[in-house]
């Protein structure tokens, strides 16, 4: 039994490198373990079931030993967590990460620097302001860009709203256009922003899910009339859902012609900028005002790393606030270069450099590959749904999602419309929840047209078509079962 260490003895500090060495060589070594054991994507544990576990930890009895409290974390969260590396997690907008992003990530963490004042980062903020650039440059923003590192796309989506508000002349009858597909956190950046509850007006979408420009002409024509002043098209470069990429021209041109503020929420499609083969795919968003990007998607990067890019630079003005003690005017005058002027955050992590080493290790290009890898894999993915009678599938992904649903066939002819729609609806509902409990693949569920379907999100290059054809007969089976289960009573085959 070791003595227990000092308070002081757990500060990292210039007499402690040893433990620290220690520590992270023993959680290192606890993750790889525990990486590569994992056959599943996810235990299936319940809420409940985890919660007791949790639960019984005493917080007021450290266990003083970096071991026995990577042990607990086993039972506490290591053993039943989510893993995006698994190539059956097929769910969400998480990735795999590159391994140049988690040495980049234990080393901004361990050095601490903060992002606000040159004082508290020196080449932090420096090389923060080369990747804005770089990215800035990939988009095609031109000479006055500039941006700021944030926590993910809801954050970026708040912040180019905040500009696009205060650029729009006036607080009365705002109104905020974006696709029936847009992002949530547009309602939010509304709600945070102040305006009314019908400030977010959804503009229709055609049969691939991309903004209609017919339908925006409509809607900007109509806001006119009505005397509400538009400040913001969002349009999506990447859906969350769909990975329909809005038809970004002609909505610039549409912008331009009204004077209104584009923002392109690129939070999904940005990882096209480093693609080879479909960096054409986002054509047009050079025009935006302001773009999001979240590397923490299709950039391999661990959460969160994101951004807000913007046209001209002079609308960052927009979160500048300064404090005597951190940011006084005069170090503008002094030409201190300071991101806090530009940020709505105050203390912020570097993340930025988890994508300094991402480049710097192994390049843009090799990030093009992996995602033009798993958006080749959706379009395979899409290809065997569409040829699967037991699925329909809504339409073909420009990036790497794939909607679809499971739909029970032989069903008795006298069968009403509605109950066979409700029945399609729940054996769906039923066999993501049955996958998941099994552990086997996770896959994301969605609602189209009123209908549940089931959505796979691929950014993992390891995801096999055999995979996905193998998660698919394990959706048949759960969904014919229910669907059987359901409807003793009729004699009919499923799938
Ligand atoms: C994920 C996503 C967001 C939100 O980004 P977070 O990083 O999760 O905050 C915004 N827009 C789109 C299109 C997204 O896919």
């Amino acid at each position: 039994m070791s003595l227990r260490p000092a308070a002081r003895e757990h500060l990292f500090t210039n007499g402690t490198v040893d433990r620290y060495r220690r520590a992270l060589a023993d959680g290192l070594d606890r993750v790889a373990t525990r990486i590569s054991a994992t056959d599943r994507p996810f235990t299936g544990v319940t809420p409940d079931q985890l919660a007791l576990e949790v639960s019984a930890v005493d917080l007021d009895r450290p266990l003083g030993d970096v071991r026995e409290a990577l042990d607990e974390l086993e039972d506490v969260y290591l053993r039943d967590a989510v893993y995006f590396h698994h190539p059956r997690y097929l769910a969400h907008l998480n990735c795999p990460v590159v391994i140049p992003a988690l040495l980049g990530e234990a080393v901004l963490s361990a050095v601490n620097s903060s992002m606000d004042t040159w004082d508290q980062s020196a080449g932090a903020t420096l090389i923060e302001r080369r990747l804005i650039d770089w990215t800035a440059e990939r988009i095609g923003l031109g000479p006055a860009a500039d941006g700021v590192f944030t926590s993910g796309g809801t954050q970026s989506n708040l912040q180019a709203l905040l500009m696009a508000r205060e650029e729009a002349g006036t607080r009365e009858h705002l109104r905020i256009l974006t696709s029936a597909a847009g992002h949530f956190s547009v309602q939010k950046a509304a709600k945070l922003l102040g305006l009314g509850p019908d400030a977010v007006v959804v503009v229709e979408t055609d049969r691939h899910r991309r903004m209609s420009p017919t339908g925006l002409a409509r809607e900007l024509q109509r806001c006119q009339e009505a005397g509400q002043t538009v400040m913001a098209v969002v349009a999506t470069a990447g859906t969350t859902d769909f990975g329909s990429i809005d038809p970004l021209p002609a909505i610039a041109d549409l912008c331009l012609a009204a004077g209104v503020w584009l923002h392109v929420d690129a939070a999904y499609g940005c990882g096209l900028l480093t693609s080879k083969t479909r960096r054409h795919l986002l054509d047009g968003i050079e025009r935006a005002d302001s773009v999001t990007v979240d590397f923490h998607k299709s950039f391999f990067q661990p959460v969160s790393s994101s951004a807000v890019l913007v046209r001209d630079r002079a609308v960052l003005r927009h979160a500048t606030y300064h404090a005597d003690y951190l940011n006084p005017a005069r170090m503008v005058e002094q030409r201190i270069p300071n991101q806090v002027d530009k940020s709505l955050q105050t203390t912020r992590r570097f993340d930025a450099l988890k994508l300094w080493l991402t480049l710097r290790i192994m390049g843009a290009d090799a990030i093009g590959e992996l995602f033009d890898e798993v958006v080749d894999r959706a379009s395979a993915a899409f290809d065997l749904l569409s040829e699967d009678p037991r699925f329909e599938v809504v339409t073909r992904s420009q990036l790497s999602t794939v909607v679809f649903r499971f739909m029970p066939t032989g069903l008795p002819a006298d069968l009403p419309a509605d109950l066979a729609r409700d029945l399609a609806d729940r054996a769906n509902l039923h066999a993501r929840e049955a996958l998941a409990a099994s552990g086997a693949a996770v896959v994301a569920g969605t609602t189209v047209d009123g209908q549940h379907h089931l959505k796979f999100t691929l950014l993992n290059p390891e995801t096999s078509l055999d995979d996905i054809a193998e998660v698919l007969e394990l959706v048949a089976e759960h969904a014919g079962r229910f669907v059987r289960e359901q409807t003793p009573d009729l004699t009919y085959s499923v799938g």
